[in-house]
């Protein structure tokens, strides 16, 4: 049975896409099919798995979308990207921008994402869906059609206020559009261990959410190679194999297969 999780926030530079790539590519080392769907018109995780100019891509998320808007029959594995790490990427860019005006005039405009990964489960263990920085219509649409929502939360500054909007926009989504949907947790992103400001915000996302949401105990800690790793193309199991954000993320995807079983 295939998983599909959205991996939001909607503060930017908060570890979304680094996130999804070293999960994606994580589950897909562990023998999972994966396929990673760049949600962002910024194709920030189109460019990190190594295609650098997805603008100019012919085909991408938002030509999808449209085609289904249009209600004309898809091929889920059209268009898709090879990543030699393992995992499939359906890119996005900058069109997802006037894709997004072009919903808020469509018939189920909530559902059009949900249409293409649904037909997409029956080829994939694993969807793993990248958001942009907005509780707008696409992150909408990104939680409408996932299992889970995976939260990063960036340990630098007081995270609590975005994210009580997050959660509140999630349990708008469950209530009115995807009753299964569950909070897969909050990741706790760029912990500097040398600083006693990053441990105080971790326990304090522990404190005030840890009673309804599952807060990872596994943190991503600071990493300069981490942040290299958009222009190196490559996952942190191949850039940094033996670095502490690695190791943490590796640690982090035996918690969310755990979670799926
Ligand atoms: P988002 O997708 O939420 O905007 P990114 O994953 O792009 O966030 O991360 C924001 C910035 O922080 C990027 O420059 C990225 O390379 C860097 N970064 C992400 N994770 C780490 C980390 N663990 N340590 C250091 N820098 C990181
Ligand atoms: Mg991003």
């Amino acid at each position: 049975m295939c998983k599909v999780i959205s991996v939001a926030n909607q503060k930017g530079g908060v570890g979304k896409t680094v996130t999804c790539v070293n999960l994606g590519v994580g589950l897909a080392r562990e023998g999972y099919k994966v396929l990673m769907i760049d949600a962002d018109p910024q194709g920030s995780l189109t460019i990190s798995l190594g295609c650098d100019e997805p603008d100019r891509l012919e085909y991408s998320l938002a030509t999808a979308m449209i085609n289904i808007i249009k209600d004309e029959d898809i091929d889920v594995t059209y268009g898709l990207i090879h990543h030699k790490e393992g995992v499939d990427i359906l890119p996005g860019n900058i069109e997802l921008s006037s894709l997004e005006i072009t919903l808020t005039g469509v018939i189920s405009r909530e559902t059009i994402l949900k249409s293409y990964v649904n037909k997409a489960r029956e080829l994939y263990d694993y969807i793993i869906i990248d958001c942009m920085p907005s509780l707008g219509m696409m992150t909408i649409n990104a939680l409408a059609c996932a299992d889970s929502v995976l939260i990063p939360v960036q340990a630098a500054y007081l995270p609590v206020k975005g994210l009580q909007q997050l959660i509140k926009t999630i349990g708008r989504v469950k209530k009115q559009l995807n009753p299964h949907l569950e909070i897969e947790g909050i990741l706790i992103t760029m912990v500097d261990n040398r600083t006693n400001y990053a441990k105080d915000i971790a326990q304090q996302v522990y404190d005030v959410y840890s009673s309804s949401i599952n807060v990872f105990h596994i943190e991503i800690p600071l990493s300069v190679r981490a942040a290299e790793i958009s222009a190196s193309g490559s996952s942190l199991y191949v850039y940094d194999p033996k670095g502490k954000a690695a190791f943490a993320y590796s640690a982090l995807i035996q918690e969310v297969i755990s979670h799926a079983m």
